[in-house]
């Protein structure tokens, strides 16, 4: 582990350099790919220890088979030449005593002593002399159980008769105890006598053995020292692999937390210029990583222009003249976009590598970096908002105000400032609401009003009038955070106007009573009126009666005069005609026509009257059909054309026979008499009269003009009425009832038409019946009951 970081190795266990895996962000082995690399090595160790301990055993196994064959084979060459040498020597000793001319006697044990070798009796080795019949003589060691005894007791018998003298190498056989043992036999000729070696394969191995046992031992030991230090790494290993992935695990916890956070870790060697980044760092600038540490250089030219007083601030921190690094600051993303950072961090000391000691040890900014980009986009889209509103609310046209829940001012507007005669400097936010109150200049209230309100809890509304007669009404309401907010609006229009519809209203209610009394006196009126009318009602039926019984009496009276008038002027034709004789005085036939003539004139007068009095009690019904108006006046001018004749008149008819119209034959041809007897009547001598029959849009016309004496025009309007007669010589002349246009009028009106006169006096009159085209074309027949 490094030491270069203090505060790394304070607060991350010391994971900066080595592991990279927090804040170095060189390569860092995953979680899986650790065990399996940790595993491997483990094994791999495992493997090694066991295979070394199986070499090792092995070897030692060769090792001691080869040293046993060895030893022995050392041993029996060994045992040869002391037998050689042995046999050599009591050799050498028997042709001593043959050469002296001595018999040669057995070879004692002494002699087999002094024959010996130095170190002949070493491992058990024992030199035994057998005479020639197979007797054993001397024995060294000394061993008296054996001597006197035959060989056969010692050796199996097939070794003594068998070969075996002056072999080269040793015999291994089971001697008759039962021994396992080498032996060697070596003749002593000219001594009738062999030397026999033996030697026990187990004294033989003694050493052998022991040295095998210790080799074992150690061979043990080093086994069990070795699984245990196998086990012991084992052991140490699962406990680092264990160690190793709770590292990774925390590490990836902090890597995902620095990650997710927008946060990165700094650690700024000042002294070396160097800076080291976690990967965070660099995910959050977009740039690839590069090596283990960034220089000053290279960070510095990512950091904006504007902010780029780090160094100063860095000064200060080595200075002392500040406690803290906390600045905020951009870098440029990969992307060409500023970053917004909030950097924390204090300056530490890394070790002394020399001496350990801290206070000497290399001074490092160490720190926590976070992205704030968001959070300034944010505060700025805030500052924005709150901008809007303040504008809106300094716009509005009501004095606003907010206090906060702890009765400190929290906004208001100019409207409020000036209503209140603020100055500015209280008007800040913050400002406690009783500094502000103690301040403000209320206005004068002439009248206070508090106005009902849907939920009384939520606040309050007032009305208030100022000493300015202005109409103020104050809104108070709670706001959810248990502040207040007021608005006051200027509602001294309103007033006016409620004012001026409390007086119109007034003056409504006035005009209310006005009407009242007017409809009072109407209904008076009306009541007068109604009385009237059933009082006209009454006299209208009572002079409808009185005419009925006119009429009747009338009718009554025309039907009575008719029958002694028809006497009268029947019996003057009679007399006028002289049928039954001359008269005599010329006297009584002017007076017989006088009395014929003034008979027929009351005879068309009563008719005349009775005609009228049908029409005005409505008992004439018209029988319409169709006929040719033409053949109409022709009819009539037949009967007037002699009258006409008489008064030298002349008449022009423009006719169309084809010109039809729906018509009561008998009353229209009794109106174009009417009309053409009055020109006759009324036009001088020498005069004219011209009939024709228009045809106009929507109507037809039987138009009777003459060059008469003509009408004055107010006389026109009364003609018409029955009775009515223009005062002048005809009229006194010729006589007349003053029926005819009446009559005329009415009969025409019955058909739906009009009579139209136009009279200028002196010089003519025209007289048009008119009839519309429908009442001439499609009216129905009706039946005539007339009388
Ligand atoms: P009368 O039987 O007296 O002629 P009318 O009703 O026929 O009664 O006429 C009323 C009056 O209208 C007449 O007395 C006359 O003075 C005047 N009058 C009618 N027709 C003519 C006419 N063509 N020219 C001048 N005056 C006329």
């Amino acid at each position: 582990m490094s030491t270069g970081n203090v505060l790394g190795k304070a607060q991350l266990g010391g994971l900066f350099f080595k592991e990279r895996s927090i804040v170095i962000p060189t390569h860092v082995p995953g979680i899986g790919e650790l065990r399996i690399s940790e595993r491997a090595l483990r094994l791999l160790i495992m493997w090694l220890i066991s295979s070394f301990l199986a070499m090792l055993a092995l070897a030692l196994v060769l090792q001691m088979i080869n040293s046993r064959r060895a030893y022995l084979e050392d041993h029996g060459r060994e045992t040869i030449l002391l037998a050689d040498a042995t046999a050599a020597s009591i050799r050498q000793l028997v042709r001593g005593e043959l050469a002296a001319g001595r018999t040669p006697r057995n070879v004692s044990q002494v002699d087999l002593q002094d024959a010996l070798l130095p170190s002949a009796l070493d491992n058990g080795r024992h030199f035994i002399i057998v005479s020639a019949t197979g007797e054993i003589g001397a024995t060294v060691p000394v061993d008296p159980a054996l001597e006197g005894r035959g060989v056969v007791d010692l050796l199996s018998s097939s070794f003594v008769t068998g070969a075996g003298l002056d072999d080269t190498r040793v015999t291994r056989l089971t001697l008759a105890d039962g021994t396992d043992a080498h032996v060697v036999m070596r003749n002593l000729a000219p001594l009738p006598a062999v030397l026999l070696v033996f030697q026990d394969r187990a004294d033989i191995l003694a050493v052998w053995t022991a040295n095998t046992a210790k080799i074992s031992v150690l061979f043990i030991v080093t086994f069990l020292v070795l699984v245990m230090l196998g086990a012991a790494f084992h052991w140490q290993s699962s406990k680092a692999a264990e160690a190793d992935l709770s590292l990774a695990v925390a590490t990836a916890r902090l890597d995902t937390a620095l990650d997710r956070g927008h946060c990165g870790l700094w650690d700024w060697d000042i002294a070396n210029g160097r800076i080291f980044w976690s990967k965070s760092m660099y995910d959050i600038l977009g740039i690839e990583e590069e090596g283990e540490f960034l220089t000053f250089g290279e960070v510095a030219e990512r950091i904006h222009p504007a902010d780029a007083d780090i160094d100063k601030v860095v000064d200060q921190l080595l200075q002392g003249q500040r406690g803290v690094f906390d600045q905020e600051f951009r870098m440029r993303h990969e992307n060409d976009q500023w970053v917004w950072l909030r950097a924390r961090a204090e300056i530490t000391r890394a070790p002394d590598p020399l001496t350990g000691r801290l206070e000497t040890g290399d001074p490092h900014l160490v720190g926590i970096v976070i992205d704030v980009t968001q959070q300034k986009i944010a505060d700025k889209l805030n500052q924005e908002a709150e901008l809007r509103l303040k504008d809106a609310i300094e716009n509005i046209s009501e004095a606003f105000v907010l206090w906060d829940a702890d009765n400190k001012l929290v906004l208001c507007n100019s409207k409020y400032q000036q209503f209140h005669s603020l100055p500015a400097s209280v008007c800040v936010p913050g400002t406690p609401y009783d500094a502000v109150a103690s301040t403000a200049k209320e206005p004068v209230v002439r009248q206070r009003m508090k106005l009902q309100t849907p939920d009384m809890s939520e606040g309050s509304t007032f009305e208030v009038q100022l000493g300015d007669s202005r109409w103020l009404q104050i809104n108070e309401r709670r706001t959810k955070d248990g502040g207040f907010v007021s608005v006051g609006t200027d509602i001294t229009a309103l007033k006016k106007q409620e004012e001026r519809l409390l007086q119109s209203e007034r003056e409504l209610m006035m005009t209310v009573r006005d009407l009242q009394k007017e409809r009072l006196l109407a209904e008076q009126q009306s009541q007068r009126l109604a009385d009237l009318a059933d009082k006209y009602a009454r006299e209208k039926t009572r002079a409808e009666a009185a005419n009925r019984s006119k009429t009747e009496f009338l009718a009554n009276m025309s039907h009575e005069l008719r029958t002694p008038l028809n006497a009268i002027i029947g019996f003057s034709e009679v007399m006028q005609g002289q049928m039954f004789g001359t008269l005599g005085s010329e006297k009584y036939l002017e007076y017989a026509h006088d009395i014929n003539r003034s008979g027929q004139f009351l005879l068309d007068v009563i008719s005349d009257i009775l005609d009228m009095s049908k029409i005005e009690a409505g008992r004439l019904q018209l029988e319409l059909e169709t006929a040719s108006l033409a053949g109409l006046i022709e009819e009539a001018l037949r009967i007037v054309t002699p009258r006409a004749n008489e008064g030298g008149l002349e008449i022009i008819s423009k006719l169309d026979a084809k010109i039809e119209a729906q018509v009561d034959k008998r009353a229209m041809k009794q109106v174009i008499i009417n009309i053409l007897a009055n020109a006759v009547k009324f036009t001088p001598e020498g005069g004219s009269i011209t009939v024709s029959v228009l045809r106009r849009a929507g109507e037809l016309a039987i138009q009777i003009a003459d060059t008469g004496i003509g009408i004055p025009k107010p006389d026109i309007e009364k003609l018409g009425r029955p009775f009515e007669q223009v005062e002048n010589q005809f009229t006194k002349t010729k006589g007349g009832s003053g029926l005819g246009l009446a009559i005329s009028k009415s009969l025409v009106e019955l058909h739906g038409g009009a009579l139209q006169i136009e009279s200028h006096v002196g010089k003519g009159t025209v007289v048009r019946v008119v009839l519309p085209v429908a009442v001439a074309e499609a009216a129905k027949p009706r039946r005539r009951s007339v009388g």
